[in-house]
């Protein structure tokens, strides 16, 4: 049973507004074993990538988590080294056999890179066609990297997954992808534990809602309607962080977490670095 609600992306599949996300989590048993956990728990969209080399250990979670097939949304991603078409269509090959599963419901561009995300793109929407993947997207796109690639192929991206946290809000990106019906996952949604969850600003809200500051934070993302895929190997927060559907933030306190905006970047810059993190 799960609690989560599913919201229609631009081509009518549906998707679980709340996931859960591997990046850093080791193939083998701690990811099986993580997926597992969070699979238990209600989770049922699972983020992995290619770069992150866990795609096996997370088909083997959910082959054994008993749940059917169809009851899992799975997200991979095309790394840099694998861009182009043709390598594009062997490296979906390659992620399906680690993953076991004949079919991927998302398949997103990890980083647009320079020359090559519209080959890529292409090859994406060729197997989009073919019925192998229920929805293609992208990644740390930025407005120019949307609009060129819209210019030049024929499906919408149904997701742009940036990074975006109370510290980095995307106001811009959002609002365009609205515009485009392009739907904004978050990446890093917890700041990848690299901000400050006992800010005053989390504390105040945590003491008023008996929420704690994640549960806060991934509200607030929530009801700014971008879907989120936050990380923990700590079943107690994997629990923790799913429960978020039972309190709504008042206006004026979305209003207090959007002041908290810097503009504030935690990893790499999709228009200077090429190369990502990868
Ligand atoms: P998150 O913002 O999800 O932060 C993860 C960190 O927060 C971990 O250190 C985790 O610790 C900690 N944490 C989780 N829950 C809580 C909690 N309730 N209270 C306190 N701390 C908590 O960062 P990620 O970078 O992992 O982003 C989420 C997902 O987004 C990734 O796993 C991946 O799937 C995707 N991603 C995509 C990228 C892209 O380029 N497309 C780039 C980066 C991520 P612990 O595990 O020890 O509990």
């Amino acid at each position: 049973m799960t609690n989560v609600p599913m919201w229609k992306l631009n081509n009518g599949v549906e998707m679980p507004s709340l996931g859960y996300g591997v990046f850093m989590v080791e193939e083998g048993e701690d990811v099986y074993n993580a997926v597992l956990e969070a699979l238990k728990s209600g989770y049922r969209l699972i983020d992995t990538a290619a770069a992150y080399g866990n795609e096996e250990g997370v088909g083997r979670a959910i082959k054994d988590s008993g749940l059917r097939r169809d009851e899992v949304f799975i997200t991979t991603k095309v790394q840099n080294k694998d861009q182009g078409f043709d390598n594009t269509l062997a490296a979906f090959q390659t992620s399906l056999e680690k993953l076991g599963t004949d079919y991927i419901d998302l398949y997103l561009i990890h980083w647009p890179g320079k020359d090559l995300y519209v080959e890529t793109y292409k090859a994406m929407e060729k197997l989009y066609k073919e019925g192998k993947v229920r929805a293609i997207g992208v990644c740390n796109f930025h407005i120019p990297h949307l609009k060129n690639l819209m210019m030049a192929c024929e499906v919408k991206p149904a997701i742009d997954q940036i990074e975006l946290h109370p510290l980095m809000n995307q106001k811009e990106i959002r609002e365009f992808c609205k515009l485009m019906d392009i739907q904004v996952e978050a990446w890093g949604p917890l700041m990848q534990s690299k901000g400050d969850l006992s800010a005053f600003v989390f504390q105040e809200l945590s003491d008023k809602y008996q929420k704690t500051s994640a549960q806060i934070i991934l509200r607030w993302h929530h009801q700014n309607g971008v879907i989120v895929i936050p990380k923990s190997v700590t079943p107690s927060r994997i629990k923790e962080n799913m429960n978020i559907f039972d309190f709504e933030l008042a206006p004026e306190d979305m209003k207090k977490i959007n002041a908290y905006n810097l503009d504030k970047r935690l990893s790499a810059d999709p228009d200077t670095n090429m190369r990502g993190f990868l």
